[in-house]
């Protein structure tokens, strides 16, 4: 055992927030690894996307040795993390999650869990997000997930990642058969929330999940984990779509 000193600096953070059994997990798992900072929201985060608060000041309250609790967003968190908190040891790497619940297909572009690892990305520091399915009867195992992110983690932190670069880790309800490397895949979406009435007979909506179904490609995430599969995916930070730069050159440069 290395010293604690020489140990890599790794920080967690999530979006189901700091007190979420995930987060717990993947701390644990984590510091059979390297020297763990928790940088966490305060409460709940999830669907909060890749959002900074700017309107307003944040207040970060210490509540352990290298845990810290944050009035804002993932995104946030590891912005001060990054930036404020972990001082002259910036993190060697980003986690996220463990999530309560699946972030693959389109659903990464809500996630808080996913945009806590691209801000790591865009901050230079290799990024992992992890997430778990709830199974049947609502619950979700997060000791499994735990253990396969510990050996994700040594290696990622032995061989980096590319710049730019993140990874997406979902995992399937119950005992996984095994590993792919997937691509988000894509989902059918319909716009649908909840319609009632206040007392006074107003309408109020409530979004309670777009009703959507995977489009199922072959090589998504969500094929293999509906086949029971981890699924780990490469996701890009930059989202230029290079084949659309070619085809508009060809038409929307003579509109000025
Ligand atoms: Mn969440």
């Amino acid at each position: 055992m290395s010293h604690a000193k020489d140990r890599p600096s790794i920080l967690v953070t999530n979006d189901d927030g700091i007190e979420a059994a995930g987060l717990l997990a993947l701390v644990e798992a984590a510091e059979t690894v390297g020297r763990v900072t928790v940088v966490a929201p305060d409460r709940e985060r999830s669907a909060a996307g890749h959002s900074l608060t700017l309107e307003r000041p944040l207040r970060v309250v210490q509540t352990a040795e290298r845990r810290y609790r944050v009035d804002g967003t993932p995104t946030d968190c590891v912005h001060l993390a990054v930036g404020n908190i972990t001082g002259d040891r910036p993190p060697a790497l980003v986690l996220s999650g463990i999530n309560r619940g699946l972030n693959s297909g389109d659903d990464v572009t809500y996630s808080g869990t996913v945009a806590a690892a691209i801000e790591g990305t865009l901050l230079h520091i290799p990024s992992v997000a992890f997430s778990v399915d709830i199974d049947a009867q609502g619950r979700a195992e997060f000791d499994g997930p735990a253990r396969f992110a510990a050996r994700l983690t040594r290696e990622v932190l032995r061989r980096g990642l590319p710049a730019g670069t993140l990874l997406n880790v979902n995992f399937p309800a119950n005992t996984p058969r095994g590993v792919r490397i997937t691509r988000q895949g894509t989902r059918t979406y319909r716009a649908t929330s909840v319609v009632r009435r206040d007392p006074s007979g107003r309408p109020y909506y409530w979004i309670a999940g777009a009703d959507t179904r995977p489009t199922g490609e072959p090589d998504g995430d969500h094929a293999a984990l509906s086949e029971g599969y981890i699924s780990i995916s490469p996701l890009r930070t930059n989202m230029t779509d290079d084949p659309s730069v070619e085809d508009l050159k060809r038409w929307a440069l003579e509109l000025d």
